[in-house]
């Protein structure tokens, strides 16, 4: 007897061979996103795909599923564009920086792109799936990781636990509402169970006692933990309220509550080994397709083709194809010689994007485990760090890369500026406020700054509100035989699900276009 799975396994299909004969026996499921329609015919079409990030692999890999005739230039020697893991050897070129190399142990890495996968990122996760990439659950919510906050209140320079804040801050807030409905102080149409209730629900919320007052439980942690015998465990004093808000622990810094937001809240994944392993999944089914180190210096419109000029070691070539997928970022493609409209052009040179950075530190120990009970999550602070990420993975282990610091904006900016051992030495500077270890174990770093990032120049797109009306709408159209795609055309800016869906649309209006 063979399974079905073996029975596909063995008889050596490759992964994208092996999706339609797994909707055929049923493996699949319903997806309850949009599948896409690809009836018809290709009519010998030749599409060529700029960029090998997952917008412009996810398209080869539907096109040359269908049975359409793929070319993929990418200017990098590797796939993934931003889906990219740093690990021992891996080099990056900054502008104005140079070129510098990870010297990570084997085994060791970090995610110096995308790191998170929201549960709800269908795409994301159909592909996984599909391509068999394992994933596992990323730790993003962690209560005993800690706010740092820089500043002059009583709370401030010191590394309090997330949890100790979140439930002072709700507590506090609890009481103060839970006063005023009971005085019915609040301009609301509560009849008396209605505010029973509320004060029911608020005490829950808060931790309130019988009084309706705030006062310090075991939500917020022990300075002694319970044990055996007598030991009861003892439970600190609440944080004043108002030292919380002098501290700055209530500014947006801190209590943005981010993992309130829909693309933050638990469960979320990871692409198992690193996230580049997603691009790699598709290299291994489209690889063939690719032109490494091909840098597209002019995509023309010319009668009813598109000429697209690049660069190799080798030197100058052209290539015709009947339509072109161009995925190149926005702040990249705005230095390629090209013949758009007007709309187009001036579109790819208004959008910009946003300065991120991220550092890996590799430490000889893991001390965030061993010292302070932190297995994954994210450390706040108001200084250049703005957060420390613990690993999700090899949990217990005995090395770990922390992310020294995740950044955004003028802090990016600023870091950016700085050299590669500059950076590291902020990094350690400010991480060692947090953690006093970090001098006696670290061992070494490496780190991007995306808007400095050959091929990238930025992090994500960003638009206002009227720019969605505008520039976007340009770019959401196709200019003659070239379509845009990538994270940039989508409403998931900062997600490889942006990538994934906007190049699915793409690959959806071209298949109609050419049946038309
Ligand atoms: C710091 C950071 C954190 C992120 N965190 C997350 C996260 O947690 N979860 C998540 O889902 N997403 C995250 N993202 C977003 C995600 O990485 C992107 O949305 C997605 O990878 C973009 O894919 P893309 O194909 O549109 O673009 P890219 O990945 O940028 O691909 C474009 C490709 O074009 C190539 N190229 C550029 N110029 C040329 C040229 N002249 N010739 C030929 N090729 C060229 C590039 O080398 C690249 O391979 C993060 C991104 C960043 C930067």
């Amino acid at each position: 007897m063979v399974s079905r799975r073996q029975f596909l396994t063995q008889s050596g299909m490759l992964a994208g061979a092996m999706y339609p004969a797994m909707f055929a026996l049923g493996m699949m499921g319903n997806a309850s996103f949009n599948p896409l329609n690809l009836e018809g015919e290709t009519k010998g079409k030749h599409i060529v795909i700029l960029g090998a990030g997952l917008a412009g692999l996810s398209a080869a890999y539907e096109l040359s599923k269908k049975g359409y005739q793929c070319t993929i230039l990418e200017a990098r020697d590797r796939v993934g564009g931003r889906c990219w893991s740093i690990r021992k050897n891996t080099s990056n070129t900054e502008v104005g920086m140079g070129t510098h190399q990870a010297n990570f142990d084997e085994g060791l890495y970090f995610n110096a792109g995308p790191s998170r996968i929201p549960h709800h990122h269908e795409l994301t996760m159909h592909y996984c799936k599909e391509l068999q990439i394992p994933i596992e659950v990323y730790n993003n919510i962690n209560e005993s990781t800690y706010y740092f906050s820089e500043g002059n209140g009583k709370l401030s320079n010191k590394k309090i636990r997330v949890r100790e804040i979140h439930n002072d801050t709700r507590g506090y807030m609890s009481e103060l509402l839970a006063k005023a409905v009971d005085q019915n102080k609040l301009d609301t149409a509560f009849t008396k169970e209605d505010a029973q209730k509320v004060i029911e629900y608020l005490r829950a919320e808060g931790g309130l006692d019988i009084d309706k007052l705030y006062k310090a439980s075991a939500r917020r942690g022990y300075i002694e933990s319970p044990g055996a015998g007598e030991k009861t465990g003892r439970i600190a004093d609440p944080h004043q309220l108002h030292d919380i808000i002098a501290s700055g622990l209530m500014d947006p810094d801190f209590y943005n509550v981010a993992e309130y937001t829909y693309e933050l809240q638990m469960s979320m994944f990871q692409a198992k080994g690193g996230m580049d392993t997603i691009a790699k999944g598709f290299e291994k089914v489209v690889g063939k397709l690719i032109h490494y180190h091909s840098e597209v210096t002019s995509i023309k419109n010319i009668e009813k083709e598109v000429h697209i000029d690049y660069k190799d070691a080798t030197g100058k070539h052209s290539i015709k194809a009947d339509y072109c997928i161009c995925t190149i970022p926005l702040t990249v493609l705005t230095n390629i010689d090209h013949n758009f409209s007007s709309d187009v052009s001036r579109a790819i040179d208004y959008v910009s994007y946003i300065s991120t950075g991220k550092i890996g530190l590799q430490f000889k120990r893991r001390f965030w485990e061993e010292d302070e009970n932190i297995y994954g999550g994210i450390t706040h602070t108001n200084n250049e760090l703005t957060q420390i990420f613990y690993p999700s993975y090899d949990y217990l282990s005995k090395k770990g890369i922390l992310i020294g610091y995740y950044n955004f904006n003028e802090k990016a900016k600023i870091t950016g500026e700085r050299n590669f051992i500059e950076r590291e030495k902020l990094a350690l500077e400010k991480g060692a406020l947090i953690h006093p270890q970090y001098p006696k174990e670290f061992e070494n770093s490496f780190s991007v700054s995306w808007h400095k990032t050959k091929y990238n120049m930025g992090g994500w797109a960003l638009y206002s509100e009227e720019e969605r009306q505008t520039v976007y709408k340009a770019l959401l159209k196709p200019d003659q035989q070239v379509y845009f795609a990538g994270e940039h055309l989508s409403y998931l800016n900062a997600w490889m699900a942006g990538a994934f869906e906007s190049s699915r649309s793409i690959v959806q209006q071209l298949h109609q276009r050419i049946q038309s």
